[in-house]
């Protein structure tokens, strides 16, 4: 019996019930999605076949609920500095939360919000947690899981600082979590490369945000700098993370029972990086 289950944001094109399939298809124990298409507001809802479909495949794929890390549109910004921008970006996210209400699933990562330089992070970050609040309170049994950032642009949630100030605003704590992505922590400047970095980087996790918020991880190499605050994905070792990091990490019992995804820029390569972390098990 495994502890590490391991994926990557596969493909829902022609409908979620096909996501089982193409995680299967690279033998994953986990994998992520988006329920509806990421770049587009509206979206049909889902059909009672596609539903059924999708359970079944699942089922049939030996993939628990709780190692399916489904993602919301690129388009929502929860800290919205302006009333309508706002306003549509929590209606999308309500219906992003009950997608996966509806699918049975547990979890929703999103990345936290920008302040589009109209208002203070702190402020954007309050906007942030209000916003989750209203999507908590008209759903039930899906954690709204935040994922940490590069920092680019005016995004907020680059520091564990960040993320802490929003769950500590957020009224039902059972139903918050974090997703680190490897990639992002390292471009905003946590140095998770360094024996000693990588040490006190969880550490500072542990006290600042807590252990037990951690709900996924998103497992990527990087092609910026240390503290670049740039966003940009690699193939695992292909980075300047490189193999070590991902062997360090593969073995360290932090990340045992939760979603480990790949959001690696080479699909053509996810069935040969999950085997290799596999491989990579002492
Ligand atoms: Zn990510
Ligand atoms: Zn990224």
């Amino acid at each position: 019996m495994t502890n590490k289950y391991i994926g990557a944001h596969v493909s829902a094109s022609g409908g979620v019930e096909n996501a089982p399939l193409n995680a299967q298809s690279i033998e994953a124990n986990a994998f992520a999605l988006f329920t509806k298409n990421q770049r587009q507001w509206v979206a049909k809802p889902l059909t009672r076949e596609s539903i059924d479909s999708f359970k079944a495949g699942i089922a049939r794929a030996g993939i628990r609920p709780e190692f399916i890390l489904p993602h919301d549109s690129y388009l929502i910004n929860l800290g919205h500095p302006e009333h309508e921008g706002l306003e549509k970006s929590r209606a999308a996210f309500l219906d992003e939360m009950q997608r996966c209400e509806q699918l049975g699933l547990t979890m929703l990562n999103f990345h936290p919000g920008s302040h589009l330089n109209a208002i203070s992070e702190d402020a954007c970050l309050d906007v942030i947690a209000d916003s989750i609040n209203r999507a908590l309170a008209k759903t039930a049994g899906v954690t709204a899981v935040i994922e940490n950032t590069a920092g680019q642009g005016s995004n907020v949630g680059y520091s564990f600082e960040h993320l802490a100030r929003i769950i500590d605003r957020v009224e039902d704590k059972t139903r918050v979590g974090i997703c680190i992505d490897t990639c992002h922590a390292y471009s905003a400047g946590y140095d998770i490369l360094s024996d000693e970095g990588y040490q006190t980087t969880w550490q500072k996790f542990d006290e600042v945000v807590g252990r037990s918020y951690l709900k996924a991880i998103h497992l990527n190499d990087t092609k910026k700098a240390l503290g670049s605050r740039v966003d940009r994905h690699e193939t695992l070792g292909n980075g300047l993370l490189g193999y070590a990091f991902f062997e360090r990490f593969i073995n360290d019992e932090r990340f045992n029972n939760i979603p480990i995804i790949l959001e690696t820029p080479d699909e053509s390569r996810w069935a040969e990086e999950i085997k290799w972390l596999r491989q990579a098990i002492k």
